[in-house]
């Protein structure tokens, strides 16, 4: 399979066993936090957690291979945002991943320029 088994995590030693926090490889935010996970080793004990908890999280993008969250996904064609921007006004904003409820230029909350269909042409 093309790219990465799991997307981004941080191991959190627990005294339940090992936690897992996933990340959207494209925006970096935090998607889920696992459940202690009792496994030999480090590597079993991520795949567990990914395959119990953290993959339900994520699309992957059969593009570049990376994993990310639902806001940052294209499911028109299976892509992350990355490799397919969205082409019409965008729903979320690519970078935070705020619901935009109305056309904005900017980002209200992180400040990004959200790119409308044809903007990279009129000026
Ligand atoms: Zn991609
Ligand atoms: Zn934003």
């Amino acid at each position: 399979m093309k790219g990465k088994p799991t997307a981004s995590y941080k191991l959190i030693a627990d005294a339940g066993g090992n936690r897992f926090q996933f990340f959207c490889d494209l925006s970096g935010a935090l998607a889920c936090t696992t459940e202690p996970v009792r496994a030999d080793t480090p590597e079993e004990a991520l795949m567990l957690a990914w395959k119990r908890e953290g993959r339900q999280h994520f699309n992957h993008c059969h593009k570049c291979g990376r994993w990310v969250s639902d806001v940052m996904y294209n499911a028109d064609v299976m892509e992350c945002v990355d490799c397919a921007p969205w082409e019409n006004v965008p729903k979320f904003c690519p970078q935070c991943g705020k619901r935009l409820s109305s056309p904005e230029r900017f980002c209200s909350k992180c400040g990004a320029k959200l790119l409308y269909e044809g903007s990279e042409f009129d000026d």
